[in-house]
């Protein structure tokens, strides 16, 4: 049995639906299909999740709905209409998101969560209208039915362990389960949704528990690329990887798939094939447990932007108990989550996503550090790049790190940070925004372009 998931720009439209529908169609062990919402038709569209969250922001405060929930209905009527699908699903759809507007909002967190998810859930039961209308045996089947238990983390949700075996009772249901990605219940039997682009991670819980044959994920691209299309042009693309290296890559910055939806189909070691509804017969891209390192020791190469880092200096770091503790109980203090740390004998970097610091907050933290830790420098700097090459041959492949710091160096890029150590499948490398494209190309020249003697 396969688990098919398919993402927004996979059903923004009448015409993509019927295209799902003939992907599923053309292999009977899809059985499980996973939908997004709707999501953009053209680059300045609105994605239906954005919608939802636009309408539930507003009626939190007290403002003006009729219009977007008019938007929003009017969205899944011209999926309905393209298809001439018959019936009253979109009657329905309207009713539902009527009730959930109108539903207690004594807990804020709570009454969106609901908005936000009713994008693939309605979705979902629109999808299977249509295989049914189509003549398929196909079934909506709610999360909360199913047994798919999540923390109570909202918009950051978690599967709870027990989901697992509840979630293999699927395999026994007859015909074509459709099913709404995003969102699962809490033990308190709250909807809680996991973090955005979260349909995927559904896709991958369902794989693992019904011990699927493989986890097909369908997008808009024929296949991930090694580097982003936006900053070099015609990359390769990666036919094989492991999921240690895409679970690097997406954490880099690889959108094509979501970070957090490797670790279920991982741990049950079910392949993920990432495909193109627009082009389902090429091959896509194979998430395998173990590939063969044919190509170099570089999978891939990510970027991302908007980090900053702060730079601690104090003399004899090396010797005191407990400085790190101290620095990052300064940072938990406001809230804010690091995502790396290299360290010398005097110094200390802690790279953040800089969107979590305001101006005041920045200052506040510096402040601290300075009058608890008695440090000799705090300096932060702003507008950081993170790059990040990846591949699992880099392991045993000698000079690795020397190539990357010449091409960089050719291209005239100053390196701020390097940072190679705990995991030995990626070297990460801090640049400034500015430079970041520039740096990417000249990587991507190096192990992808070059052919070595
Ligand atoms: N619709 C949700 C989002 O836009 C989840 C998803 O598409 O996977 O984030």
């Amino acid at each position: 049995m396969k688990v098919v998931k398919f993402g927004g720009s996979s059903l923004a439209t009448g015409a993509q639906v019927e295209k799902v529908y003939h992907i599923v169609v053309s292999d009977p062990e899809r059985r499980i299909v996973v939908v997004s919402a709707p999501g953009k038709r053209f680059a300045d569209d609105m994605k239906v999740t954005d919608l939802l969250i636009r309408c539930a922001k507003s009626a939190l405060e007290g403002g003006e709905t009729e219009a977007l929930l008019q938007a929003i209905v009017a969205r899944y009527q011209s999926i309905a209409d393209e298809l001439h699908l018959p019936g009253d699903i979109i009657r329905k759809i309207e009713d539902d998101l009527l009730t959930r507007l109108h539903h207690d909002k004594s807990r804020p967190e709570a009454f969106m969560e609901a908005m936000k998810a009713s994008g693939e859930d309605n979705n979902a039961k629109l999808v299977a209208a249509f295989f049914r209308y189509k003549g398929l045996d196909a079934q909506y089947m709610s999360p909360k039915e199913a047994g798919l238990l999540v923390s109570d983390d909202p918009g950051n949700a978690r599967v709870l362990p027990e989901s697992y075996k509840r979630l293999s009772a699927l395999k026994e249901k007859p015909g074509i389960i459709v099913f709404p990605g995003f969102f699962g219940y809490s033990e308190s039997g709250d909807v809680v949704t996991f973090s955005r682009s979260g349909s995927d991670i559904t896709g991958s819980i369902l794989a693992n528990g019904v011990q699927a044959e493989i986890y097909e994920n369908f997008t808009d691209v024929d296949a991930v690329c090694a580097v982003n299309p936006h900053f070099v042009r015609h990359p390769k693309e990666i036919r094989e990887i492991t999921y240690r290296e895409m679970r690097e890559l997406s954490y880099g910055g690889f959108s094509v798939f979501h970070d957090e939806a490797l670790i279920p189909a991982f741990r049950a070691g079910i392949p993920v094939n990432v495909k193109n509804t627009n082009n389902p017969d090429a091959p896509g891209t194979r998430i395998v447990n173990k590939r063969e390192h044919k190509h170099g020791p570089v999978a891939g190469i990510a970027s991302d932007e908007g980090f900053c880092s702060i730079y601690v200096s104090k003399y004899l770091m090396n010797k005191e108990i407990g400085f790190v503790r101290k620095i990052l109980i300064i940072l938990e203090h406001f809230g804010i989550s690091f995502e790396h740390i290299p360290s010398g004998i005097d110094d200390i970097t802690i790279i953040l996503r800089q969107n979590q610091m305001n101006s005041e907050i920045e200052r506040k933290i510096v402040e601290r550090i300075m009058d608890d830790l008695h440090v000799d420098q705090v300096k932060v700097e702003h507008n950081l790049a993170l790059i990040m090459i990846v591949g699992e041959g880099m392991r045993r492949a000698i000079g690795t790190a020397a190539r990357a710091s010449r091409a960089l160096a050719e291209a005239h890029v100053n390196i701020e940070m390097i940072n190679q150590g705990s995991s030995e499948v990626s070297m990460m490398f801090g640049v400034k925004q500015a430079v970041e494209k520039k740096a990417v190309q000249a990587l991507y020249d190096e192990f992808f372009q070059k052919v070595m003697a």
